[in-house]
C-alpha cells in the first residue's frame, strides 16, 4: 500500500528551467553580446555552468556566496563577453529579478500532489540543497506549500541523493517501508538511482528527452500532466 510519494524539487516541483530561462533571457535583453548565441544555447550554456558550481557546493569545496560571483562571470565571459566586476554584480540582481518573478511549478505537479493528498498519501520533498529556506520560499512561491507534508534538505539531514542513507532517513522519519513509498524525480543519476539502491520504486520525469535507460525499478513519464495519468501509473505499480 502507498503510503508517502517523495518528490524532488527542482525541476520535478519547481519549474526551474524556465525560470533560469527567463533569467538568462533578462540579461541577454540588456546585453546584445549575448544575443550572438540563441536563447536556447545561452539558457544550456547557464544551466551547465549552474550545475557545476551546485555540485561544488554540495560537496563543500565552494559557499553559495564564493560561488555566486564566479558562477556569473563564467557565464557572461562564456557567453562571449568581457566582464567588470559591476557587470557581474548587475548581471546577477538582473537574473535573480526575473527568475523569482518567473517561479512557477512544473505543469501538473500541483495537481498530482493534491491527487495525493485526496488519498491521504504523505508527500514530502527530498532535494540536494544548501539552504532550507530557499528551497521553501520555492515551494512557497510555487503555491503549492499546503499539498508538502515534509521538506528534507540535504544540507540539514546529512546526506545526498543518490546516498541511499538520504532516502533511509526519510522513510525512518515518516515511519514507512520502502515499498510503501514512491519517488518522483527528473535526475537520473540522483533520484532514481538512489530511490534504487534504498529498493525504492520511482517514477522518472523525464521532460528532456534523454534517451538514457532508468533501472527496473523505475517507470518513465514525460510530463506530470495530465495528473490522473500519473497517479494511474503509481497505483499500477506493484507495491
Ligand atoms: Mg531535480
Amino acid at each position: 500500500m502507498l503510503k508517502a510519494a517523495l518528490f524532488d524539487l527542482d525541476d520535478t516541483l519547481s519549474d526551474h528551467s524556465w525560470s533560469s530561462r527567463c533569467g538568462v533571457e533578462a540579461l541577454g535583453t540588456r546585453w546584445p553580446e549575448l544575443r550572438r548565441q540563441s536563447l536556447d544555447a545561452l539558457t544550456a550554456l547557464h544551466l551547465s555552468i549552474l550545475n557545476q558550481f551546485h555540485q561544488e557546493i554540495l560537496a563543500g569545496r565552494e559557499t553559495a556566496e564564493s560561488a555566486r560571483p564566479k558562477r556569473y562571470r563564467a557565464f557572461l565571459t562564456q557567453g562571449g563577453m568581457n566582464p567588470t566586476e559591476p557587470m557581474v554584480a548587475q548581471a546577477m540582481a538582473w537574473y535573480q529579478e526575473a527568475y523569482a518573478a518567473n517561479r512557477r511549478a512544473v505543469p501538473g505537479a500541483r495537481e498530482v500532489l493534491a491527487l495525493l493528498r485526496g488519498r491521504k498519501v504523505t508527500t514530502a520533498v527530498l532535494t540536494n540543497h544548501h539552504d532550507v529556506q530557499e528551497q521553501w520560499s520555492k515551494i512557497e512561491e510555487c503555491g503549492i506549500a499546503e499539498l508538502v507534508d515534509h521538506l528534507f534538505v540535504s544540507a540539514q539531514i546529512g546526506f545526498t541523493k543518490p546516498d541511499p542513507r538520504a532516502f533511509r532517513h526519510v522513510m525512518q522519519t515518516l515511519d514507512v517501508l520502502p515499498d510503501e513509498a514512491v519517488m518522483i524525480g527528473d535526475s537520473l543519476a540522483a533520484d532514481i538511482e538512489g530511490a534504487d539502491r534504498a529498493g525504492i520504486r520511482s517514477i522518472w520525469l523525464n521532460r528532456t528527452g534523454s534517451v538514457s535507460i532508468p533501472p527496473p525499478s523505475a517507470v518513465t513519464v514525460t510530463s506530470l500532466a495530465p495528473a490522473q495519468a500519473v497517479l494511474d501509473l503509481i497505483g499500477g505499480m506493484a507495491f
